[in-house]
């Protein structure tokens, strides 16, 4: 056996998609871009989606949406894929780490004691697909005059009070690298329920320029474009665009399969003590980008230890999400987060993917309890 911890599913129509649209001869921010940016908004039902390179571009877009910058505070968790933190550096200000919760997931008092009056906007994440309570963080930042912004980078798919995520801020930022449930090689996408957010995003990913090459493309009078401000690249291609468009169709039936084998998990490993498992919140579903556990003290087995003996059996698994204030990049903050710091040590990721044959999902619950069995006893 060797089994890996995730895998993109890719099929015959995303090889076709790319492949029609290099023959077109348009291959960068172009009618692909546009139909995949439309297909976007009204999967998760925002009334703007803006196509990027990738989601650390697009956070990064946000902020500057947000006027953040130099001097200025955002808060985020530590606990989360370290782009999450960079993409407030990026725009000149700092990240100050709030604490997570069991779930992985922001901690709205933590992050609401954090506030100063240099804040400008809390970064909240659903970390590994799972949706945080967006409408407690819309009443702190109102509370307090912040900007929300959504890092939904795993998040495609997933939903809170029965609306897709991506429909409830203003700010909500996708990614579409292909560790998470959907990709397009790299990619990222901005939704948004305001068409200002919408024109001023479009500008920046494209050197601040006032008009973008399909309008001018397709238009029948002469048109001289200026550079109305410092932009950037942050474009998507085509050929990217031409591959979201078929993943996003396969998005509702990679859920649900992610879900089937999550069920399969958990009903097996219910029983074993000191184990806990992922929960749903009341109030919304995830798509299950990740299947991640929590070791709790009393466990037979140390996690790496775990890990090893998995592997030794031909699983892969990957440790808990990381802290971004644990990495040398950040080391200098010399913050100790010990509820996220225990999360990360702790929890370990299963494989899941789609499609991943029955008999791999049993053979995963077969070593994994054989493995806390053997140290049990
Ligand atoms: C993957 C990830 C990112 C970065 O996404 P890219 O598209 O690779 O830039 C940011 N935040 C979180 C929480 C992620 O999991």
């Amino acid at each position: 056996m060797n089994i890996p911890v995730a895998k993109p599913f890719l099929g015959e129509e995303e090889a076709k998609a790319a492949h029609d649209v290099v023959l077109t001869h348009w291959v960068t921010q172009g009618p692909k871009v546009k139909e995949f940016e439309d297909n976007f908004a009204r999967y998760t039902g925002a009334q703007y989606a803006v196509a990027v390179s990738n989601c650390t571009t697009g956070l990064h877009l946000a902020m500057l949406l947000c006027h953040i910058g130099s001097g200025d505070e955002v808060i985020c968790p530590s606990l989360s894929y370290i782009a999450t933190a960079n993409s407030i550096v990026h725009a000149g200000a700092n990240p100050i780490f709030a604490e997570v919760r069991s779930d992985y997931n922001l901690d709205p008092d933590d992050a609401e004691k954090r506030i100063t009056p240099k804040t400008k906007a809390i970064l909240v994440v659903h970390q590994i697909g799972m949706p945080a309570d967006i409408d407690r963080f819309r009443q702190i930042c109102d509370n307090h005059g912040l900007f929300l912004i959504e890092d939904a980078a795993c998040a495609a798919g997933s939903s809170y009070k029965d609306k897709k995520i991506g429909s409830h801020s203003d700010l909500v930022v996708f990614s579409f690298h292909p560790r998470k449930v959907i990709t397009t090689g790299d990619g990222g996408m901005i939704t948004t329920s305001r068409k200002d957010l919408a024109d001023r995003a479009r500008l920046l990913r494209q050197h601040g320029m006032s008009v973008n090459d399909r309008v001018r493309h397709e238009a029948k009078t002469v048109i001289i474009e200026d550079h109305v401000e410092v932009g950037y690249n942050y474009r998507m291609t085509d050929i990217q665009a031409a591959v979201g468009i078929e993943q996003l169709k396969r998005l509702d039936w990679l859920i649900e399969e992610r879900r089937r084998i999550a069920q399969k998990y958990t009903e097996a490993f219910a029983e074993i003590p000191h184990l806990r498992l992922p929960v749903e919140p009341e109030s919304g579903t995830t798509n299950y980008q990740s299947y991640s556990i929590y070791l709790e003290p009393g466990f037979p087995v140390e996690r790496n230890e775990l890990m090893q003996r998995l592997l030794d059996r031909g699983i892969s698994t990957r440790r808990g999400v990381m802290n971004s204030h644990r990495a040398t990049a950040y080391k200098h903050l010399n913050l100790h987060l010990p509820f996220s710091e225990d999360l990360e040590d702790r929890s370990i990721i299963l494989p899941l993917y789609v499609p991943m044959p029955p008999e791999e999902v049993q053979y995963v619950i077969e070593a994994f309890r054989g493995e806390c069995m053997r140290t049990a006893r």
